[in-house]
């Protein structure tokens, strides 16, 4: 059985701000450190948000998750795969992705 850090989004979110696979700091590009405010209308319920010019930008600006279009526990339950040293198609059957979207993930590890 796996960790519940990949029973839901949510959950995965938290784990990845406590655990630092997303920044906890982030620069805006008027170079103001920008904080996290919450948006209900984000899947994430939080964005970046600079208290200078006001951007915002995603949760996941920079991070392992901003490319995809995967949900980020499968990401996690992807990387828990790498971390166990299973094989592109062990991790696929795990994961329910295809071994193409596995050996992309794994090289970005
Ligand atoms: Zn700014």
């Amino acid at each position: 059985m796996f960790s519940p850090i990949v029973l839901d989004e949510q959950t995965a979110l938290t784990f990845s701000l406590q655990q630092g696979l997303i920044d906890n700091c982030q620069i805006c590009s008027c170079w103001e450190s920008m904080f996290v405010v919450q948006d209900n209308s984000k899947k994430s319920k939080m964005i970046w948000k600079c208290p200078e010019c006001k951007s915002r930008r995603s949760i996941l600006h920079g991070s392992i998750f901003s490319d995809s279009n995967l949900r980020m526990n499968t990401i996690l339950l992807i990387i828990y795969c790498w971390a166990k040293e299973f094989s592109c198609k062990s991790s696929s059957n795990e994961c329910g992705v295809s071994g193409k979207t596995i050996g992309e993930i794994f090289s970005k590890i």
